[in-house]
């Protein structure tokens, strides 16, 4: 297909004025000669589509009327908008409302609230989000680490008592009122790292009572990686509730070329009763802070050569550690352990131990890059039923999957690498993450929606963003409607802001 200039055709001759001074006009919207892809996993179809006000009014072989506004969508797909299943863009969302990271790559809705951290007390957030909507929809977590450290305070390497875990419980009750989806874990970080898991069983059962789901960054995503994962599916089972593997990935070169093993484990787990899911960022490197190394340090104690012989032997070798803003040095920004250790004419596990250490004293605020996942590994987890896409992106952070994740789906994993069809791939994005997370009435294009749309190329969608510049636009991703208004429009957010709190369907 060639260039394309997307018309706007007013065809707007009267609308109608029985609405209030307030509310937005009901005018209808006529999306034509789209390749229509409805979320649900079946072909495309060539459809008309109307939106009036925010839900999707009519979907078929119809005329427009003249009261109608008409987009020419010239050939492009047409799909739902992209529901993100793992998402940290809400972090800085007042300051950034238009959400240009999320909504140029077509994302619509984020699910919040991820590996143990929320924006606490939720009912609050969601308060401050209806006073000063954002441009995107936002549904949210629990933080099981933000609960125990409410609970726990600075007292947080040890287990928790019967009365904290009580206090913990309580805590999510109400945050479960305010429409939490349910808890999420971050065992890997403080403080959810101390916690045991009859403590995450006693919450989760919480978050049954209330229809919620348990999600979890499990405790080893290297060493003690299958561990972690029966420790998830003994939560699922323990507490009968619907469990998530967050980000799931084979992050260690030991485990490279096991994907099978691990949905075969999936499978099984899922055979026997536990409604096990997954989602995946479509990239080979994870991103955390640098200091987080400092966990797989023995005793965390950074004199331990042992501890940066195992991370550089077993996980991640000196060319795979990418330091993209070090703070306590910018010289290094950019580069690797294996270039900073020639630079300094040191060997990567000297080299390592005294950047952790200069990092920790300045406060431990350099992000990193690990390069620790093999292609063929995502493709086959990604192919997996039960796993979706999640971005694990931010408004602004360091690691390109904030605007490029979806954009890199399509682009790379769909159209270039055929991991899965078109239909499915978009079903992965929209109506799948719906149903695993317990969204109503978005997710899908079909008549009482919520217009939540993405009009995109799919010959030539793809992400910019690297890790070099990790802020650059996708292309592709031509209109972005958000509750039947536009937010991104011709590489740029409109500064609509229409977007919506979502609670749990059972709180709303
Ligand atoms: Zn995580």
């Amino acid at each position: 297909m060639t260039k394309r200039s997307l018309a706007i055709l007013p065809v707007v001759v009267l609308m109608l004025t029985a609405c209030g001074p307030d509310a937005p006009e009901p005018t209808g919207v006529v999306i034509v000669n789209a390749r229509v892809i409805d979320g649900s996993g079946g072909p495309s179809r060539d459809v008309n589509v109307r939106v009036v006000g925010e839900r999707i009014a009519t979907v078929g072989n119809f005329k427009p009327s003249a009261d109608d506004t008409v987009v020419d969508a010239e050939g492009l797909v047409l799909a739902p908008g992209f529901i993100d299943s793992h998402s940290h863009h809400e972090d800085g969302l007042l300051e950034m409302p238009g959400a240009l990271a999320a909504v140029s790559q077509g994302i619509t809705t984020i699910v919040a609230g991820q590996d143990g951290s929320q924006q606490f007390p939720l009912a609050e957030f969601f308060a401050s989000l209806e006073t000063s909507p954002a441009a995107i929809n936002i549904a949210s977590y629990a933080g099981f680490g933000t609960l125990r450290g409410q609970v726990m305070g600075a007292d947080y390497q040890r287990l928790a008592t019967a009365e904290e875990l009580a206090e913990m419980v309580g805590l999510l009750r109400i945050e479960m009122a305010a429409g939490a989806l349910g808890l999420s874990s971050g065992l890997e970080y403080d403080p959810g790292s101390f916690s045991s898991t009859a403590e995450l069983i006693e919450l989760a059962r919480e978050a049954a009572v209330h229809s919620g789901r348990y999600i979890s960054h499990i405790r080893s995503e290297d060493q003690y990686f299958w561990e972690a994962i029966d420790e998830v599916i003994t939560i699922g089972r323990e507490a009968r509730i619907p469990v998530r593997v967050s980000h799931i990935k084979l992050a260690m070169t030991r485990w490279w070329g096991q994907a099978d093993r691990l949905t075969s484990k999936l499978d099984e787990a899922r055979a026997a009763g536990v409604d096990i899911s997954a989602d995946i960022y479509p990239y080979r490197a994870w991103n955390a802070g640098f200091t987080w190394l400092v966990t797989l340090f023995p005793d965390r104690d950074l004199d331990r050569r042992d501890g940066a012989e195992y991370i550089l032997n077993d996980m991640l070798s000196p060319q795979r550690i990418l330091l993209p803003n070090y703070v306590p040095e910018p010289a290094y920004d950019g580069l690797t352990i294996a270039e900073i250790a020639r630079i300094r004419e040191s060997d990567p596990e000297t080299t390592l131990m005294e950047l952790l250490k200069a990092d920790v004293d300045l406060g431990g605020r350099s992000p990193m890059l690990g390069f620790a996942m093999d292609e063929p590994d995502i493709e086959s987890i990604m192919a997996w039923p039960h796993t979706v896409i999640g971005s694990d992106g931010e408004l602004e952070g360091p690691h390109p999957r904030g605007f490029g994740a979806f954009t890199r789906f399509l682009g790379h994993y769909i159209r270039e690498r055929n991991v899965v069809s078109l239909e499915e791939g978009i079903r992965k994005i929209t109506s799948l993450p719906a149903e695993h997370v317990g969204i109503a009435e978005r997710g899908s294009i079909q008549v009482g929606h919520y217009a939540d749309l993405v009009l995109f190329d799919p010959d030539t969608v793809a992400d910019r963003a690297t890790p070099e510049a990790p802020h650059v636009t996708s292309i592709g991703i031509e209109k972005v409607w958000v509750n039947g208004q536009l937010v991104f429009d011709g590489g740029k957010v409109t500064g609509n802001r229409p977007g919506k709190p979502i609670r749990r369907i059972s709180a709303q």
